[in-house]
């Protein structure tokens, strides 16, 4: 039997795991954030497998309402690239418009970090080039690795206002 042309032969799928960050400050955040993890879970690469407690954050850099914001986990076999185009499209469904720069949002999606993974391209930059200079990105990320957050990176934003709410996500997963 000849043997299968080279781009015919199945590749297992790396599974890595990524960290995103959630944020939105238009319309009902909160709801639009539940509802975007449950989308997330539904994409055939990609399952949710944590999510932090939701935050309220005020805007950085920026005027408008407060944020609302979150960090998830998903285990995914997309890559990089893919899961971005997945974030947006997402973003896009929800409403996302892009008048100017920082401008308030009904949803953003982030890729904080994939993996290990350290990612330059003119569309990506992971990790987010941002990341610890959030509270509203290192606070949730704490809850989900402390091992992985030192006290002193938290001190360093502890001049942004941020607070942990009580209300519980509706349930994502199937
Ligand atoms: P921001 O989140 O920085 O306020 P946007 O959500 O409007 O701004 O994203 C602007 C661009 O940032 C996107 O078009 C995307 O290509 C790029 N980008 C670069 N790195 C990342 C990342 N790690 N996560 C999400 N978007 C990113
Ligand atoms: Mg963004």
């Amino acid at each position: 039997m000849p043997a299968r042309p080279q781009t015919m032969q199945s590749k297992p799928l790396a599974t890595s795991l990524a960290w995103i960050g959630l944020g939105a400050n238009l319309g009902d955040s909160t709801a639009t954030l539940a509802w975007a993890l449950e989308q997330l879970h539904q994409q055939a690469h990609v399952q949710v497998q944590r999510a932090s407690s939701l935050y309220r954050s005020a805007p950085v850099d920026a005027t408008g309402p407060d944020y609302i914001n979150a960090v998830a986990e998903l285990s995914t076999t997309l890559a990089p690239q893919a899961l971005l185009e997945c974030l947006q499209g997402l973003e896009l469904a929800a409403g996302r418009q892009r008048p100017y720069r920082n401008a308030p949002r009904t949803l953003d999606l982030d890729i904080v970090w994939f993996g290990e993974q350290q990612i330059a391209t003119p569309s990506l930059t992971v990790p987010h080039p941002r990341w610890h200079e959030r509270a509203f990105v290192l606070h949730p990320l704490a809850e989900l690795l402390p091992e992985r957050i030192s006290a002193s990176q938290l001190q360093a934003v502890q001049t942004q206002r941020i607070e942990r709410l009580p209300q519980r996500w509706t349930a994502w997963a199937v």
